[in-house]
């Protein structure tokens, strides 16, 4: 069994991107691009990480982050936050949303999938391993 990666992504290019490098890595890859079916998506598949745009129409990536925490189900899901913000206090508001960690566009593929993982439970990491 792979693990899950739920993308929530607006932009065609970086969702492409993004579902290359997991797919590569042995992920089973979920699409989302807007936050309303982000949150569907994280309710039906229960992913095992959820990668989230913060620059998304209607809903922004904070937004959906305290929704995403707002049930029992997800609140040990690793968020990771992939923005091109790279303002002072965006890293601290996507955390304080419910963000676990936060990589900034554009994302290099030659160590992005590391820098995911290393948001992991040791737990996560372990099950990654196994696989
Ligand atoms: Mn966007």
């Amino acid at each position: 069994m792979k693990l899950k990666a739920l993308i929530i992504e607006d932009n065609e290019q970086n969702m492409y991107m993004l579902t290359f490098l997991l797919e590569n890595n042995n992920y089973e890859v979920f699409q989302a691009f807007n936050g309303l079916d982000g949150i569907k998506a994280a309710i039906e598949h229960s992913p095992d990480v959820i990668l989230l745009d913060i620059q998304l129409p209607q809903m922004d990536g904070y937004q959906i982050a305290k929704e995403l925490r707002k049930k029992s189900d997800l609140q040990h899901i690793p968020i990771v936050a992939v923005t091109s913000h790279a303002m002072v206090g965006d890293r601290e508001k996507a955390m304080e949303s419910g963000a676990t960690g936060y990589i900034e566009k554009p994302i290099d593929p030659d160590n992005f999938i590391q820098r995911m993982e290393s948001y992991f439970s040791e737990e996560l990491q372990q099950r990654k391993i196994r696989l």
